[in-house]
């Protein structure tokens, strides 16, 4: 599968047995729908956190559907990140995921995931 922002082929990374697509160029990380809720470990948190409809049609496409992602703000001040509309999932630039992860869980929690994810992406820029 190829990295929906500079096109070049991502890599599978395993987190808690959920296999993350990672882009070694830009950093970035594509979920599948459902994966995001696996990591945060509430489903009924997770489903809160967007709205597949929602949000303004993009420039990046889906890389497995190739309609355009859809660019959706999180709630809680959590980043924007780019959806499919056919909700084949949804791709995080390089620090989103660690952002939309702290937005969404106590700070306690979201540390050990932010942890476990600097160790598997090879840091964090902006803390
Ligand atoms: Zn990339
Ligand atoms: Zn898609």
């Amino acid at each position: 599968m190829h990295c929906p922002d500079c096109a070049k082929s991502m890599i599978i990374l395993e987190y808690a047995e959920i296999e993350l697509d990672f882009c070694p160029r830009c950093k970035g990380c594509w979920l599948d729908e459902g994966e995001l809720e696996q990591i945060i470990g509430d489903p009924e948190a997770a489903l809160d956190l967007f709205d597949w409809k929602g949000g303004r049609v993009g420039k990046r496409r889906c890389p497995r559907c190739l309609d355009k992602l859809h660019v959706v703000q999180l709630p809680a001040q959590g980043p924007e990140v780019d959806v499919c509309p056919q909700a084949c999932g949804m791709w995080f630039d390089e620090g989103e995921l660690r952002a939309a992860i702290r937005a969404q869980l106590p700070e306690e929690q979201a540390a050990g995931i932010v942890k476990a994810l600097n160790e598997m992406f090879g840091g964090e820029k902006n803390g």
